[in-house]
This record gives structure tokens, C-alpha cells and sequence, in this order.
């Protein structure tokens, strides 16, 4: 009598919940769930990559690091392949093949960086493949019949292609607002959903790559004023308006949110390879200046 399950959906959405109010990204000590009798359950298991609680019929939760170097092979076809743990096909696999039976949702957690994770839920284990000892796993149910065994090629192709467009822009999202510590890098807002994890480099560039020291952590205006060149960052870390808007009369958006700002520093992340590329701020600043001149 697995079915439902009210308590799996109330940790999910408070995982979910969490991770917005960070800016799509959970502490290991976040992942701690205050359950009705006042106890608490640990949603991510110490050692293991794999968290069964006692008192579920399931799997919560499931470990995986996008450093490592089978992270691409994991994502073949669209889906996400989760290799069985060591040992027997049962032991802690076996409460992840009732996840398949049951059809019960399961949140992924992306290690990002030391007890910080990316989760992403619901995800639903769609098969369990004994011969290869692997679950296959969706993160999207709207790609889930595009990535099945009876897809054609470039169905399969296209549902790999989102998954991974979806994994690497959450993970790169949780990666980049983490290193800032859930703060806009020009003005301290500390909302994580007013963040977004702006490109410098921007991604439809080849060279816009995913990784941190390629980000911003932005709230919404200083992001659209950045894309729209209206706000520059020089390679010395300097925040400049242009000088169009810094010479208009309006509300206090424009004269606390961006005129202010000009000629203050850029808040840094504190780990020298989080910080923002100089060459790629430096290329990114002549077009600002382009703009104004
Ligand atoms: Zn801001």
C-alpha cells in the first residue's frame, strides 16, 4: 500500500522550497526534515549515495557528482543512469526499485561543492536494468517517451539534448549564487529568488561556458541592465552606469537600484577560482563601453 505517500510530497516541495529561498541550491544541514512528531529526518545519508529512511517505502534521495568523470556517461539518451550500489542487486538498491514499482517520486541531489547540493525533483526511476546494474532515471517527465526504448534516434537525441540543457543550467545556477553566498554581486540582495546566475561570457558564445568564474550572481534589474549594456563591469571589478541613464531624473529604482551603484566594487567570491574571469569581464566591458561612447 505504497501509493502517495503525503509525507514524500511535503519533503519534496520543502526541499524545493528551500532551495528557491537560496537560490536553487541546499546545504547539507538544510537537508533535514522537521517531521510531525517533532523529530527530524536526514534527507541525504552520511556515507551513502543513496538515502532510505526507515519509516518510508522508498528512496528520498540520491547523491550524484557532476565532477566526476562518469558525470557524461550518466546522461546518455536522455536519461539519467544511477548505478546500483555496491554489494547485492538488493540491499540499498532495493528501496530504490520500489520507487520504480511504486512510481514514487525521488529528489536528485548534484553535489556542487563540499555539503552543497543541487536537488532536482520530482524524478522518477522509469526502468532498472539488473544485467547493467543501473536505474535509468527522468528528470523531465515531458521528455520521458522521447528518451524510452521505442523513441527513434533523434528523439532520443533531443530528449538527451534537454536533459542536459536543464541539469547544467540548474547546477550552474546553484553553483554560481553558492560562490556569492546568495547575494547580488553589485547590490547585497540576499533573495535567492530575485538571483539569477548571469553569464559574462554569454551562452549562445561557445566560449560561454558553465563554470563559476564565467558567472554573476545578479539580482533581476542588475542582470537586465547588464545584458542590455546599460551597467558595465570593468576587469577591475568596477560597476559603471552609462552615462545616459546616470544623467536622467525617475523613482528611486533608478536613483538607489542602478545611478547609485556607479563607480562602487563588485562584491567576490571568497575562493580565488570563483571569481570572475578578468580577459572575460575585459571583453564583455568594451561592448558597455561601445554603448556609451
Ligand atoms: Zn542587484
Amino acid at each position: 500500500m505504497g501509493n502517495a505517500e503525503p509525507l514524500r510530497e511535503e519533503i519534496i516541495s520543502f526541499v524545493l522550497d528551500r532551495a528557491s529561498r537560496n537560490g536553487d541550491f541546499v546545504t547539507r544541514a538544510e537537508l533535514s526534515f522537521p517531521m510531525p512528531n517533532g523529530e527530524t529526518m536526514p534527507l541525504i545519508d552520511r556515507s551513502r549515495g543513496i538515502r532510505n529512511p526507515r519509516e518510508m517505502a522508498a528512496t528520498i534521495s540520491v547523491v550524484s557528482s557532476p565532477d566526476s568523470p562518469y558525470a557524461d556517461r550518466e546522461m546518455e539518451d536522455g536519461l539519467f543512469h544511477y548505478s546500483y550500489r555496491e554489494g547485492s542487486i538488493n540491499g540499498d538498491n532495493a528501496k530504490l526499485r520500489r520507487a520504480h514499482e511504486l512510481n514514487l517520486p525521488i529528489i536528485l541531489l548534484r553535489k556542487i561543492r563540499d555539503g552543497v547540493y543541487v536537488p532536482h525533483a520530482p524524478v522518477f526511476v522509469v526502468a532498472d536494468l539488473m544485467e547493467k546494474r543501473e536505474f535509468l532515471l527522468t528528470l523531465d517527465e515531458s521528455v520521458r517517451f522521447l528518451a524510452s526504448s521505442n523513441a527513434s534516434a533523434p528523439e532520443r537525441r533531443y530528449a538527451e539534448r534537454i536533459m542536459k540543457q536543464r541539469l547544467h543550467q540548474k547546477d550552474f545556477r546553484g553553483r554560481v549564487i553558492a560562490a556569492y553566498q546568495t547575494k547580488c554581486a553589485i547590490c547585497r540582495l540576499s533573495h535567492g529568488e530575485l538571483l539569477d546566475a548571469a553569464h559574462i561570457t554569454p551562452d549562445s558564445d561557445e566560449l560561454g561556458v558553465p563554470v563559476v568564474s564565467n558567472g554573476l550572481s545578479l539580482c533581476k534589474i542588475h542582470h537586465a541592465a547588464y545584458d542590455k549594456n546599460m551597467l558595465g563591469i570593468s576587469p577591475d571589478y568596477e560597476v559603471r552606469i552609462d552615462h545616459v541613464l546616470l544623467e536622467e531624473v525617475d523613482g528611486p529604482m533608478l536613483r538607489h537600484g542602478l545611478q547609485d551603484m556607479h563607480g562602487s566594487k563588485l562584491i567576490l567570491p571568497s575562493r580565488r577560482t570563483d571569481q570572475p574571469d578578468r580577459d572575460r569581464l575585459a571583453q564583455r566591458f568594451s561592448k558597455f563601453l561601445n554603448r556609451a561612447s
